[in-house]
């Protein structure tokens, strides 16, 4: 069995965390404690080929920027998600990316931008132009989803790890 490591990052309260739940236990957490960060262990067939996924549900709360490094440097695959009614969320994605180029000391990334929320369309501040745009900008994948309506939450998750195995 493949063994892959995740990261899922991004401003607090974009959805983070009902993401990693909904994909890998199946249900929509409507309040999740915003200072956990923890991993979660799911084994899926992606193209028929068995892996086990190690998804570290980040939180922000790291205490020391060499804890963030770390994570990054182990990380496999990156999933920088926004939400689609909060503008300042997507801006916020960019210190990520750097920071992961940085510590990785390449731009090849396996990354899927995600804008979340995306059943909230009467409050949209984010169109889909830009979060595209960007994705397209970093070289990185695009979804909007929404980790409530569970759209595309499996795609995101699949296709990064597509992405890793085509790197
Ligand atoms: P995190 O800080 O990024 O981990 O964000 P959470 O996963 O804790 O979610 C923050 C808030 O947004 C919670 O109140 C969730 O119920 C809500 N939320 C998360 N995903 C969605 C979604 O897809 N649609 C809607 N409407 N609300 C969401
Ligand atoms: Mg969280």
């Amino acid at each position: 069995v493949q063994d892959y490591k995740l990261c899922v990052m991004g401003d607090g309260g974009v959805g983070k965390s009902c993401l990693t739940v909904q994909y890998t236990q199946g249900r929509f957490l409507d309040y999740y404690d915003p200072t956990i960060e923890d991993t979660y262990r799911k084994q899926v067939d992606v193209d028929d080929i068995p892996c086990m996924l190690e998804i570290l549900d980040t939180a922000g709360q790291e205490q020391f920027e060499s804890m963030r490094d770390m994570y990054m440097r182990d990380g496999m695959g990156f999933v920088l998600v926004y939400s689609i009614i909060e503008k300042s969320s997507i801006q916020g994605l960019s210190g990520l990316r750097n920071n992961i180029v940085k510590v990785k000391d390449t731009e090849d990334i396996p990354m899927v931008i995600v804008g979340n929320k995306c059943d909230l369309e009467e409050k949209r501040a984010v169109s889909k132009e830009e979060g595209q745009n960007q994705a397209k900008e970093w070289d990185a994948e695009f979804f909007e989803a929404s980790a409530k309506e569970k759209i595309n939450v499996n795609e995101i998750f699949t296709r990064l790890i597509q992405l890793i195995r085509e790197k």
